[in-house]
Protein backbone atom coordinates (compact mmCIF):
# COMPACT_ATOMS: atom_id res chain seq x y z
CA UNK A 1 0.00 0.00 0.00
CA UNK A 2 1.49 3.39 -1.25
CA UNK A 3 1.81 6.41 0.96
CA UNK A 4 -1.26 8.19 -0.53
CA UNK A 5 -3.68 4.75 0.24
CA UNK A 6 -1.99 4.78 3.88
CA UNK A 7 -2.77 8.16 4.18
CA UNK A 8 -6.22 7.78 2.54
CA UNK A 9 -7.23 5.20 5.05
CA UNK A 10 -6.10 7.62 8.04
CA UNK A 11 -7.93 10.18 7.28
CA UNK A 12 -10.95 9.14 5.76
CA UNK A 13 -12.84 11.00 7.90
CA UNK A 14 -12.67 8.93 10.97
CA UNK A 15 -10.71 10.25 14.04
CA UNK A 16 -7.98 8.05 13.71
CA UNK A 17 -6.44 7.97 17.75
CA UNK A 18 -10.12 7.69 18.63
CA UNK A 19 -11.97 4.95 16.25
CA UNK A 20 -8.58 3.07 16.24
CA UNK A 21 -9.84 -0.45 17.69
CA UNK A 22 -7.07 -1.06 20.32
CA UNK A 23 -6.54 2.26 21.53
CA UNK A 24 -3.25 1.64 23.02
CA UNK A 25 -1.46 0.45 19.24
CA UNK A 26 1.08 2.50 18.23
CA UNK A 27 -0.45 5.93 16.32
CA UNK A 28 3.04 6.01 14.18
CA UNK A 29 3.15 3.68 10.95
CA UNK A 30 5.88 4.22 8.37
CA UNK A 31 4.69 5.36 5.16
CA UNK A 32 7.43 4.12 2.25
CA UNK A 33 10.49 4.02 1.22
CA UNK A 34 13.19 1.50 -0.46
CA UNK A 35 14.12 0.35 3.60
CA UNK A 36 10.33 0.65 4.76
CA UNK A 37 10.59 3.79 6.05
CA UNK A 38 9.41 7.26 5.17
CA UNK A 39 11.04 9.70 3.55
CA UNK A 40 11.54 12.63 5.74
CA UNK A 41 13.00 16.33 4.62
CA UNK A 42 14.64 18.43 6.68
CA UNK A 43 15.12 22.38 6.18
CA UNK A 44 16.91 24.39 8.71
CA UNK A 45 16.16 28.32 9.11
CA UNK A 46 18.65 28.68 12.35
CA UNK A 47 17.39 29.59 15.66
CA UNK A 48 18.50 28.46 19.38
CA UNK A 49 18.27 24.45 18.50
CA UNK A 50 21.13 25.54 15.94
CA UNK A 51 23.04 28.11 18.68
CA UNK A 52 26.45 28.16 20.01
CA UNK A 53 26.79 28.98 23.69
CA UNK A 54 30.21 30.60 24.79
CA UNK A 55 32.28 29.42 27.15
CA UNK A 56 30.25 28.29 29.90
CA UNK A 57 27.35 30.68 29.53
CA UNK A 58 24.69 31.60 29.03
CA UNK A 59 25.64 33.87 26.80
CA UNK A 60 24.94 32.29 23.19
CA UNK A 61 24.71 32.91 19.29
CA UNK A 62 21.41 31.23 17.53
CA UNK A 63 21.69 30.36 14.18
CA UNK A 64 25.69 28.93 14.36
CA UNK A 65 25.51 24.97 13.34
CA UNK A 66 24.39 23.94 10.40
CA UNK A 67 21.75 20.84 9.64
CA UNK A 68 24.17 18.27 9.71
CA UNK A 69 25.48 19.16 12.76
CA UNK A 70 21.79 19.05 14.05
CA UNK A 71 21.22 15.73 12.89
CA UNK A 72 24.45 14.43 14.22
CA UNK A 73 23.16 14.74 17.27
CA UNK A 74 20.56 12.51 16.83
CA UNK A 75 21.82 9.58 14.71
CA UNK A 76 18.75 7.45 16.33
CA UNK A 77 16.10 9.45 13.53
CA UNK A 78 18.25 7.27 10.49
CA UNK A 79 16.35 4.26 12.15
CA UNK A 80 12.37 6.20 12.04
CA UNK A 81 12.83 7.54 8.91
CA UNK A 82 15.22 8.18 5.49
CA UNK A 83 16.45 11.83 6.22
CA UNK A 84 17.42 14.49 3.50
CA UNK A 85 18.16 18.09 4.66
CA UNK A 86 18.66 21.09 3.56
CA UNK A 87 20.12 25.16 5.01
CA UNK A 88 17.01 27.54 3.96
CA UNK A 89 18.38 30.14 6.54
CA UNK A 90 20.56 30.70 9.65
CA UNK A 91 19.10 33.50 11.59
CA UNK A 92 17.77 34.06 15.15
CA UNK A 93 14.29 33.94 14.82
CA UNK A 94 13.91 37.50 15.63
CA UNK A 95 15.06 38.19 12.11
CA UNK A 96 12.54 36.06 10.47
CA UNK A 97 11.41 37.86 7.38
CA UNK A 98 8.63 37.72 4.64
CA UNK A 99 11.64 36.80 2.28
CA UNK A 100 12.14 33.58 4.41
CA UNK A 101 8.46 33.08 4.75
CA UNK A 102 7.99 32.95 0.71
CA UNK A 103 11.02 31.28 -0.10
CA UNK A 104 10.15 28.19 2.87
CA UNK A 105 6.49 28.41 1.43
CA UNK A 106 7.71 27.90 -2.08
CA UNK A 107 9.74 25.14 -0.89
CA UNK A 108 7.52 22.85 1.14
CA UNK A 109 5.26 22.97 -1.61
CA UNK A 110 7.50 22.28 -4.25
CA UNK A 111 8.57 19.14 -2.11
CA UNK A 112 4.91 18.26 -1.06
CA UNK A 113 4.20 17.71 -4.61
CA UNK A 114 7.22 15.19 -4.92
CA UNK A 115 5.81 11.65 -4.94
CA UNK A 116 9.76 10.88 -2.60
CA UNK A 117 8.49 13.13 0.19
CA UNK A 118 6.04 12.35 2.63
CA UNK A 119 7.09 14.74 5.34
CA UNK A 120 8.72 17.79 5.91
CA UNK A 121 10.48 19.25 9.26
CA UNK A 122 11.68 22.59 9.95
CA UNK A 123 14.26 23.73 12.43
CA UNK A 124 12.86 27.12 13.40
CA UNK A 125 14.15 30.09 16.40
CA UNK A 126 11.46 29.75 18.66
CA UNK A 127 11.13 33.47 18.86
CA UNK A 128 8.87 33.88 16.28
CA UNK A 129 8.09 29.86 15.40
CA UNK A 130 4.46 30.06 15.90
CA UNK A 131 4.39 33.06 12.98
CA UNK A 132 6.74 30.89 10.70
CA UNK A 133 3.89 27.88 11.57
CA UNK A 134 0.73 29.88 11.37
CA UNK A 135 1.71 31.28 7.54
CA UNK A 136 2.84 27.79 6.21
CA UNK A 137 -0.73 26.87 7.71
CA UNK A 138 -2.14 29.06 5.13
CA UNK A 139 0.45 28.59 2.35
CA UNK A 140 0.84 24.57 2.05
CA UNK A 141 -1.43 22.05 1.92
CA UNK A 142 -2.07 19.11 4.53
CA UNK A 143 -2.08 16.69 2.65
CA UNK A 144 1.43 15.51 3.93
CA UNK A 145 2.67 16.55 7.67
CA UNK A 146 4.92 19.41 7.80
CA UNK A 147 6.20 19.82 11.56
CA UNK A 148 8.09 22.71 12.98
CA UNK A 149 10.59 22.36 16.08
CA UNK A 150 12.82 24.47 17.98
CA UNK A 151 15.13 24.23 21.21
CA UNK A 152 15.28 26.72 24.37
CA UNK A 153 18.86 25.37 24.74
CA UNK A 154 21.68 26.23 22.26
CA UNK A 155 23.03 22.82 20.65
CA UNK A 156 25.95 22.82 23.68
CA UNK A 157 24.18 23.85 26.55
CA UNK A 158 24.27 21.45 29.51
CA UNK A 159 20.76 19.66 28.75
CA UNK A 160 19.61 20.77 25.34
CA UNK A 161 16.41 20.15 24.22
CA UNK A 162 17.26 20.30 20.59
CA UNK A 163 17.64 16.73 20.02
CA UNK A 164 15.03 15.36 21.98
CA UNK A 165 12.28 17.73 19.71
CA UNK A 166 13.84 16.98 16.66
CA UNK A 167 13.43 13.61 17.40
CA UNK A 168 10.00 13.58 18.35
CA UNK A 169 9.40 15.72 15.19
CA UNK A 170 10.70 13.13 12.66
CA UNK A 171 8.52 10.32 14.99
CA UNK A 172 5.29 12.74 14.38
CA UNK A 173 6.40 13.66 10.26
CA UNK A 174 6.14 10.25 9.67
CA UNK A 175 3.19 9.41 11.30
CA UNK A 176 -0.13 9.05 8.90
CA UNK A 177 -2.32 10.22 11.34
CA UNK A 178 -0.33 13.45 11.08
CA UNK A 179 -1.40 14.52 8.11
CA UNK A 180 -4.00 16.86 7.54
CA UNK A 181 -4.46 19.08 10.55
CA UNK A 182 -2.40 21.63 9.07
CA UNK A 183 0.50 22.46 9.86
CA UNK A 184 2.34 21.33 13.60
CA UNK A 185 4.49 22.41 16.07
CA UNK A 186 6.69 19.35 18.10
CA UNK A 187 7.83 21.08 21.19
CA UNK A 188 8.89 19.16 24.80
CA UNK A 189 6.62 16.37 23.98
CA UNK A 190 3.85 18.11 23.04
CA UNK A 191 2.19 18.53 19.11
CA UNK A 192 0.17 21.60 18.88
CA UNK A 193 -1.68 23.32 16.03
CA UNK A 194 -0.17 26.13 14.25
CA UNK A 195 -3.24 28.08 14.39
CA UNK A 196 -3.44 27.93 18.33
CA UNK A 197 0.59 27.75 19.53
CA UNK A 198 2.11 30.38 20.81
CA UNK A 199 5.15 31.17 23.09
CA UNK A 200 4.49 31.44 26.59
CA UNK A 201 8.04 31.48 28.48
CA UNK A 202 11.21 33.48 27.40
CA UNK A 203 13.26 30.83 29.01
CA UNK A 204 11.19 27.81 30.26
CA UNK A 205 11.83 24.26 28.13
CA UNK A 206 8.06 24.10 28.29
CA UNK A 207 8.14 27.30 25.98
CA UNK A 208 4.85 26.84 24.35
CA UNK A 209 1.24 26.08 24.52
CA UNK A 210 -2.23 26.40 22.89
CA UNK A 211 -3.85 28.65 25.72
CA UNK A 212 -7.55 28.32 23.77
CA UNK A 213 -7.56 25.23 22.92
CA UNK A 214 -5.10 22.39 23.88
CA UNK A 215 -2.41 20.43 22.78
CA UNK A 216 -3.68 18.03 19.43
CA UNK A 217 -1.57 15.08 20.76
CA UNK A 218 1.65 14.18 22.46
CA UNK A 219 4.88 12.14 21.62
CA UNK A 220 6.02 9.61 24.03
CA UNK A 221 8.58 6.52 23.42
CA UNK A 222 9.03 7.83 19.49
CA UNK A 223 4.91 7.40 19.36
CA UNK A 224 2.88 10.31 18.30
CA UNK A 225 -0.33 9.97 20.22
CA UNK A 226 -3.36 12.05 19.15
CA UNK A 227 -5.73 13.14 21.51
CA UNK A 228 -8.38 15.30 19.23
CA UNK A 229 -8.55 16.51 15.69
CA UNK A 230 -9.47 19.92 14.99
CA UNK A 231 -12.57 20.54 12.99
CA UNK A 232 -10.35 23.98 11.76
CA UNK A 233 -8.07 22.49 10.84
CA UNK A 234 -7.37 23.25 7.08
CA UNK A 235 -7.59 19.48 5.48
CA UNK A 236 -6.97 20.97 1.80
CA UNK A 237 -5.05 19.44 -1.22
CA UNK A 238 -4.46 23.14 -2.07
CA UNK A 239 -2.43 26.04 -0.01
CA UNK A 240 -5.58 28.12 1.54
CA UNK A 241 -3.42 31.15 -0.12
CA UNK A 242 -1.46 30.93 -3.40
CA UNK A 243 2.30 33.00 -2.62
CA UNK A 244 3.29 31.47 -6.09
CA UNK A 245 3.36 35.22 -7.90
CA UNK A 246 4.03 37.09 -4.50
CA UNK A 247 7.84 38.38 -3.36
CA UNK A 248 6.65 40.92 -0.93
CA UNK A 249 3.96 40.82 1.25
CA UNK A 250 1.71 44.09 2.09
CA UNK A 251 2.31 46.07 5.08
CA UNK A 252 0.63 45.29 8.20
CA UNK A 253 1.87 47.08 11.41
CA UNK A 254 0.75 45.83 15.22
CA UNK A 255 -0.50 48.84 17.93
CA UNK A 256 -0.23 47.54 21.44
CA UNK A 257 -2.97 48.68 23.45
CA UNK A 258 -2.94 49.92 27.24
CA UNK A 259 -4.26 52.62 29.73
CA UNK A 260 -4.06 55.96 27.79
CA UNK A 261 -2.96 54.71 24.80
CA UNK A 262 -2.15 57.44 22.13
CA UNK A 263 -3.24 57.97 18.73
CA UNK A 264 0.79 58.37 17.32
CA UNK A 265 1.23 55.05 16.99
CA UNK A 266 -1.70 54.79 14.60
CA UNK A 267 -1.08 57.72 12.88
CA UNK A 268 2.61 56.78 12.13
CA UNK A 269 1.19 53.52 10.57
CA UNK A 270 -1.02 56.04 8.62
CA UNK A 271 1.09 58.30 7.60
CA UNK A 272 3.68 55.55 6.30
CA UNK A 273 0.84 54.17 4.19
CA UNK A 274 0.76 50.66 6.04
CA UNK A 275 -2.23 48.55 3.97
CA UNK A 276 -3.32 46.90 7.13
CA UNK A 277 -3.47 47.57 11.05
CA UNK A 278 -4.33 44.70 14.19
CA UNK A 279 -4.70 46.26 17.26
CA UNK A 280 -3.41 44.19 20.27
CA UNK A 281 -6.08 45.58 22.28
CA UNK A 282 -7.07 45.11 26.02
CA UNK A 283 -9.82 42.67 27.21
CA UNK A 284 -11.75 41.59 24.57
CA UNK A 285 -9.94 43.60 21.90
CA UNK A 286 -11.24 47.18 23.13
CA UNK A 287 -9.61 50.48 22.85
CA UNK A 288 -8.81 53.46 25.12
CA UNK A 289 -10.84 56.22 23.41
CA UNK A 290 -8.43 58.32 21.70
CA UNK A 291 -6.70 55.04 19.92
CA UNK A 292 -10.16 54.23 19.12
CA UNK A 293 -10.53 57.66 17.27
CA UNK A 294 -7.22 57.02 15.64
CA UNK A 295 -8.48 53.18 14.04
CA UNK A 296 -11.96 54.55 13.04
CA UNK A 297 -10.08 57.32 11.20
CA UNK A 298 -8.05 54.84 9.01
CA UNK A 299 -10.60 52.41 8.32
CA UNK A 300 -12.41 55.23 7.04
CA UNK A 301 -9.35 55.61 4.85
CA UNK A 302 -9.54 52.54 3.87
CA UNK A 303 -7.18 50.52 5.66
CA UNK A 304 -7.91 47.06 7.17
CA UNK A 305 -8.28 47.63 11.05
CA UNK A 306 -8.27 44.00 12.77
CA UNK A 307 -9.09 44.13 16.73
CA UNK A 308 -7.16 41.00 18.70
CA UNK A 309 -6.22 41.31 22.18
CA UNK A 310 -3.43 41.48 24.46
CA UNK A 311 -5.21 38.57 26.48
CA UNK A 312 -3.35 35.77 26.23
CA UNK A 313 -6.74 33.74 25.99
CA UNK A 314 -10.45 33.55 24.53
CA UNK A 315 -11.74 34.96 21.27
CA UNK A 316 -11.78 39.09 20.79
CA UNK A 317 -15.49 38.81 19.43
CA UNK A 318 -17.04 40.86 16.88
CA UNK A 319 -19.64 43.44 18.34
CA UNK A 320 -19.11 43.15 21.69
CA UNK A 321 -18.44 46.53 23.98
CA UNK A 322 -17.17 48.38 20.00
CA UNK A 323 -19.59 48.69 16.98
CA UNK A 324 -17.32 46.85 14.63
CA UNK A 325 -19.67 47.52 11.88
CA UNK A 326 -19.94 50.96 12.34
CA UNK A 327 -16.40 51.85 12.36
CA UNK A 328 -15.44 49.05 9.66
CA UNK A 329 -13.51 47.11 11.61
CA UNK A 330 -12.78 43.00 11.99
CA UNK A 331 -12.23 40.93 14.95
CA UNK A 332 -9.75 38.47 14.91
CA UNK A 333 -11.75 35.62 17.11
CA UNK A 334 -8.74 33.58 18.79
CA UNK A 335 -5.85 35.13 16.75
CA UNK A 336 -3.53 36.68 18.79
CA UNK A 337 -2.16 39.76 17.07
CA UNK A 338 0.85 38.25 16.04
CA UNK A 339 -1.31 35.79 13.89
CA UNK A 340 -3.56 38.03 12.74
CA UNK A 341 -0.74 40.43 11.18
CA UNK A 342 0.10 37.04 9.16
CA UNK A 343 -3.43 36.28 8.09
CA UNK A 344 -4.18 40.10 7.28
CA UNK A 345 -1.08 40.20 4.96
CA UNK A 346 -2.73 37.25 3.31
CA UNK A 347 -5.87 38.58 2.96
CA UNK A 348 -4.83 41.79 1.43
CA UNK A 349 -3.39 39.93 -1.47
CA UNK A 350 -6.80 39.33 -2.23
CA UNK A 351 -8.90 42.24 -0.84
CA UNK A 352 -8.83 45.24 1.20
CA UNK A 353 -13.14 44.97 2.14
CA UNK A 354 -13.76 44.59 5.39
CA UNK A 355 -16.66 42.35 4.87
CA UNK A 356 -14.52 39.61 3.23
CA UNK A 357 -11.51 40.50 5.12
CA UNK A 358 -13.99 39.23 8.33
CA UNK A 359 -15.08 36.10 6.52
CA UNK A 360 -11.50 35.26 6.36
CA UNK A 361 -10.92 35.51 9.94
CA UNK A 362 -13.82 33.50 10.44
CA UNK A 363 -13.04 30.97 8.07
CA UNK A 364 -9.43 30.64 9.25
CA UNK A 365 -9.27 31.01 12.97
N1 LIG B 1 16.15 34.09 19.68
C1 LIG B 1 16.08 32.68 19.38
C2 LIG B 1 15.37 32.52 18.06
O1 LIG B 1 14.18 32.70 18.00
C3 LIG B 1 15.38 31.96 20.48
C4 LIG B 1 15.17 30.48 20.26
O2 LIG B 1 15.34 29.94 19.21
O3 LIG B 1 14.76 29.82 21.26
O4 LIG B 1 16.00 32.23 17.08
Amino acid sequence: MGYFDKLKKAVSGLLPAQKRENKDAPATENITSPRGLPNIHVLATGGTIAGKQTDAGPHYQAGKHGVEALLGAVPTVRGLANISSEQVANIGSQDMDEEIWLKLARRVNELLARTDVDGIIITHGTDTLEETAYFLDLTVPSGKPVVLLGAMRPANAVGADGPANLFDAVVVASSPDSAARGVLVAMNGNVFEARDVTKVSTTAVQAFAAPNFGPLGQVHDGRVFYWRRSDRAPARQQPGFDISGLDKLPEVGIVYGHANAPALPVTALVEAQYRGIVSAGVGNGNLYHKALAALADAASRGIAVVRSSRVAAGPTLRGIELDDARYGFVAAGTLNPQKARVLLQLALTRTQEPAEIQKMFVDYC
